[in-house]
């Protein structure tokens, strides 16, 4: 297709192909076609990056943080300016509806804009002395050159809280961006380029991920890694972070419950809870999937649900009246036909969907089931696609055994009108974010993040930023 670009490396300020020439196709995953290829960076590749932020990291500690804001906001402006060219890219590469690769770059501009202040004010602390004339003191500096890691599920926003937080802080960065859509996130460093962010302080490649990671996170000039994506392959780098005492962020699988009590708006909780639960085809890591109903107002929620999971429109996300687009790659569809196949061998109801749709495309239908148990494989794996489980429960004891019987602990929604309820949910999920009667996740002042085998560290609010800083203590006596 025209106008989809081949993706380049970029190393020390050049746009360039690897340096063995190696370079593997993008496709459409709304027709499987052949849209473009992506350069693969050998270990030539990586050291001339490597060496690239060590010069990038000297340089950019030293701009301002005044100056750096500036061209961080910059950037931001060039994203919105870019914003309908970018979100055509985006869907040809990663499959979801225009509307919503638009608000995931617009949302990027703003977590760029909230970086670039936020960072303004990354303050030290003085801490008063034990005896006159002595001066205790903090002060904060970045932690080096950053190697981050990120899928395919939102190609931009995925980098883009990285870079902010990275470049705010005063560290260079190298991103190994994913390979199934790699032109939406080469156009997102291109707006840091064009706004003036020196070459040599963001690296973007693409190859192989294992070898990318375990080269780069062994070498002594990264100070800090960042990735997200599933829990074993986090696991993995982060003890190969470990053993090179390099500082970790894991943004990590999830496997959200979504509670609902016979006290809340049931048809409010519905609606809501179906847009997120089938934006970007269920492929987020916050993605509500076992739906926890009070008994009382079960049948009421799983019928309002079902109303609106059969009215969204499937299709091609570049056609203006798809609601929701293919998943992502290939290796989606199986692992939703698996999961379903093994809850209705293990008695669970498909209320509606459970099938791919057509054999042109990575289509599924927008999946509901039933009467799910906790020994069926969908209710202990993220199904990462648009499956929704639901399960009534008696007690809000019942129901936070429930929520906390998995590892994972990321994102969980409830919706009560109670207090009371809303209260003890608060206190006893182990999770690392909680929404309670609306959807108010991942802007970037509040923290995103998990606990358990969802990860540690956050990407928003103000610790997303201390992730990225070094505490220097300095004290002097009175000169
Ligand atoms: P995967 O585990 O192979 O890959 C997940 C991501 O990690 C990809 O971007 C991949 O390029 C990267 N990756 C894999 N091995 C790596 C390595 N050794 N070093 C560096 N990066 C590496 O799985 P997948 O098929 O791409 O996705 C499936 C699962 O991944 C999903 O079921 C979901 O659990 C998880 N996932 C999570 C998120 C998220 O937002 N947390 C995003 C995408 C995928």
């Amino acid at each position: 297709m025209a106008d989809y670009p081949n993706t380049l490396l970029h190393i020390a300020g050049e746009w360039r192909d690897g340096e063995n020439g190696r370079k593997i196709d993008v496709l459409n995953p709304a027709n499987e076609e052949v849209i473009g290829t992506v350069a693969h960076a050998s270990i030539a590749d990586l050291d001339a990056a490597l060496a690239a932020t060590e010069r990038g990291f000297a340089m950019w500690r030293k701009v301002g943080t005044y100056d750096r804001s500036k061209m961080m906001r910059k950037a931001a402006d060039l994203m919105r300016a870019r914003a309908d060219d970018i979100a055509r890219l985006m869907t040809m590469e990663q499959g979801k509806p225009l509307a919503e690769a638009k608000v995931e770059i617009m949302g990027g501009a703003d977590t760029i804009d909230w970086f670039a202040e936020e960072g303004r004010r990354a303050y030290g602390h003085v801490i008063p002395a034990r005896a006159p004339g002595i001066y205790q003191m903090t002060i904060k500096e970045p932690v080096g050159p950053v190697a981050a890691f990120t899928p395919w599920n939102f190609p931009i926003n995925q980098i883009v809280r990285k870079l902010s937080a990275a470049l705010t802080t005063g560290c260079s960065i190298i991103v190994k961006a994913p390979e199934e859509t790699p032109a939406s996130p080469a156009a997102l460093i291109k707006c840091f380029l064009d706004a003036g962010v020196p070459g040599d302080v963001i690296g973007l490649v693409y190859g192989v991920p294992s070898e990318i990671s375990s080269y780069l996170i062994a070498s002594p000039i990264i100070r800090k890694v960042t990735f997200t994506g599933s829990t074993p392959v986090g696991k993995m780098l982060a003890a190969m972070a470990g053993q090179h005492m390099k500082r970790v962020t894991m943004e990590l699988g999830g496997h959200a419950p979504a509670m609902v009590f016979d006290d809340a708006d049931v048809e409010h909780a519905a609606k809501t809870l179906a847009f997120a639960k089938f934006r970007n085809a269920g492929q987020v890591c916050v993605s509500p999937t076992r739906f926890l109903v009070q008994e009382r107002v079960y049948d009421q929620f799983v019928a309002s649900f079902a109303g609106h999971a059969k009215a969204l429109k499937v299709g091609n996300g570049l056609d203006a009246d798809t609601q929701m687009g293919p998943m992502a790659n290939e290796r989606r569809v199986p692992q939703m036909e698996v999961l379903i196949a093994d809850a209705k061998q293990k008695g669970a109801e498909v209320v509606t969907g459970g099938n791919r749709i057509g054999n042109k495309g990575y289509f599924f239908e927008p999946t509901i089931v039933a009467g799910v148990t906790t020994d069926m494989r969908a209710m202990n794996e993220e199904p990462f696609g648009p499956v929704a489980l639901m399960r009534p429960f008696k007690t809000l004891e019942d129901v936070v055994t429930e929520a906390n019987r998995l590892p994972f602990g990321l994102a969980s929604y409830a919706f009560t009108s109670s207090g009371k309820t809303a209260s003890a949910l608060a206190a006893g999920v182990e999770v690392g974010m909680m929404t309670i009667n609306h959807l108010g996740l991942a802007i970037p002042e509040v923290p995103f993040g998990g606990v358990k085998d969802s990860g540690y560290g956050t990407e928003g609010g103000d610790e997303a930023i201390e992730a990225y800083l070094n505490t220097k203590f300095v004290t002097q006596a009175g000169l």
